[in-house]
């Protein structure tokens, strides 16, 4: 996975002509990550850099750690296992993703 080195507010991006807002009480901004470098390329533009990054595992939330808070270990709220993410995430990139 690539990280694009920039932190973006979230209203910076727009889905079917409307802006994003912030997560209430979660992170103001964001770091964007993708699964090949071309897409971070295509999406940040020339100048940025992209830098890769490595899960440990999947339950780590791999865009919070250019962050400087962002490699805090938590426990999970919903599966009691640890994962590496932002201070104050409540569950894991894991559950998640689920439905
Ligand atoms: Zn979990």
């Amino acid at each position: 996975m690539w990280a694009v080195m920039k932190a973006f507010s979230w209203d910076s991006l727009t889905v079917m002509g409307m802006p994003l807002q912030a997560p209430d009480g979660g992170p103001q901004r964001f770091i964007p990550v993708f699964d090949t470098l071309e897409q971070a390329e295509a999406w940040a533009g020339p100048g940025y850099h992209a830098i890769e990054l490595e899960p440990r595992t999947e339950r780590d939330w791999v865009a919070d750690f250019p962050d400087e808070n962002g490699n805090y270990q938590n426990k999970c709220e919903q599966c009691g296992e640890t994962f590496i993410g932002c201070r104050g995430r409540a569950i894991c990139f894991a559950c998640y993703k689920k439905p």
